[in-house]
């Protein structure tokens, strides 16, 4: 690969990218460069489209210096969350913004032609619903409910996801649309929606996705910490003792106990029809000790895992989302006690462990970041516009 210029368009364009309207000025301070090369990059990617020029009135009618922010209207982004029971699609412009969403609950376990199959049948939908067309779709995002090889872009033995190990999923949207695309686990999208939006000040960034299964998310530095083959934070199937079945097969995962999937399964037994991570909120919002019971103990046995997890990566906030997570705090109470009788004392008083602000829908927005962090790559972005300045 070539070596990134780092005083190419695509570089002023990641600069650009962070605010709503950034001057001529704060962009040569920012970057370092001369007048000149700040000038050629700027018609590069004026003469490309990527940007357009913004803000020069102010309320009053007077002039403002000029700004310059991302051309957000100049085609779409396809954003697709799949869970492992329900999934999330949604159509954004090129800053992200959701134009519209669809949700539905199908079980992963139907295998990638079926799901992948169903996410395009809906965003076929979504583009007519909006009176838009393929075409305009430039990049496209997807997080699965399992490990995805950084390198290859190709799912690793994902656990509860039959049929999916090996699979290519961008091939699958690579036939229907001419367009950028990224793939990575869903927790690795709901936690850079949930960062970006809800807490973008905070560095050392870990989410905890609670649903019928359970994961975590890390954002350090701006960046998704994914580990050697993309399976950082995966905790659920971590063998955690006990005699519990878990569903991937192995006994003692910590899935197997504190999870959404095993309290369904131990309420089922005491005769309660529940299907979804939901059910199991709306019993314990009615008072239902069983199920109370039982989040309180899987929020145990989930804060002792994290506990280790502030160990090894000391985050300096530990946010908790996923469907579960709206029991509130019955389960985050217990959560974050036993992490905070766990950690060592400077620890306990420094971090912070907090409900989620966006909560589910950030996996469709983060779906939409990645697509937007992949279209405009910094070296593709210098690449396509190199020679378009004056
Ligand atoms: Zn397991």
């Amino acid at each position: 690969m070539a070596p990134t210029v780092t005083t190419g368009s695509g570089v002023m364009l990641a600069v650009i990218r962070e605010g709503a309207g950034v001057t001529r000025s704060a962009l040569g301070e920012r970057l370092g460069w001369s007048r000149v090369t700040v000038g050629k990059r700027l018609d590069e990617l004026l003469t490309g489209g990527y940007i357009v020029v913004t803000g020069q009135l102010d309320s009053t009618g007077g002039r403002r210096p000029e700004a310059f922010a991302l051309n957000k209207d100049a085609g779409l982004l396809l954003a697709a969350d799949i869970g492992g029971s329900h999934s999330r699609l949604g159509i954004t412009d090129l800053a992200s913004n959701v134009l519209v969403e669809a949700e539905v609950d199908i079980d992963v376990a139907t295998g990638p032609e079926r799901v992948l199959g169903w996410a395009m049948e809906v965003f076929t939908h979504l583009l007519a619903s909006l009176g838009r067309t393929k075409v305009e779709v430039r990049g496209i995002g997807v997080g699965v409910p399992g490990p995805v090889d950084p390198r290859s872009g190709r799912l690793v033995n994902p656990p509860i996801m039959p049929g999916w190990d090996g699979v290519l999923v961008s091939g699958y949207f690579m036939r229907h649309y001419d367009a950028v695309i990224a793939v990575d686990r869903d927790v690795n999208l709901m936690a850079v929606g949930e960062h970006r939006v809800g807490w973008p000040e905070w560095d050392n960034f870990a989410l905890v996705k609670l649903g019928l299964g359970l994961g975590v998310g890390f954002v350090v530095g701006g960046q998704v910490f994914r580990g050697a083959i993309g399976a950082a934070g995966d905790l659920g199937h971590i063998r955690r003792g006990g005699n519990w079945l878990c569903r991937c097969g192995t006994i003692g995962c910590l899935e197997a106990t504190a999870s959404g999937w095993a309290i369904r399964r131990e309420l089922i037994t005491l005769g309660y029809p529940i299907q979804t991570s939901l059910d199991i909120v709306a019993l314990a919002n009615r008072g239902n000790q069983d199920a109370l019971t039982r989040l309180a103990r899987a929020g145990r046995h989930i804060g002792e895992s994290l506990a280790d997890m502030v160990g090894f990566l000391d985050p300096s906030i530990i946010v908790i989302s996923g469907n579960l997570a709206a029991a509130g705090e019955p389960l985050l109470g217990a959560i974050r006690t036993e992490i905070l009788d766990r950690v060592q004392p400077f620890q306990a008083t420094s971090i912070r462990i907090e409900p989620a602000k966006v909560g589910v829908k950030a996996g469709v927005i983060g779906a939409s970041l990645m697509a937007q962090n992949a279209l405009f790559e910094p070296d593709r972005v210098s690449r396509a516009t190199k020679d378009w300045g004056k």
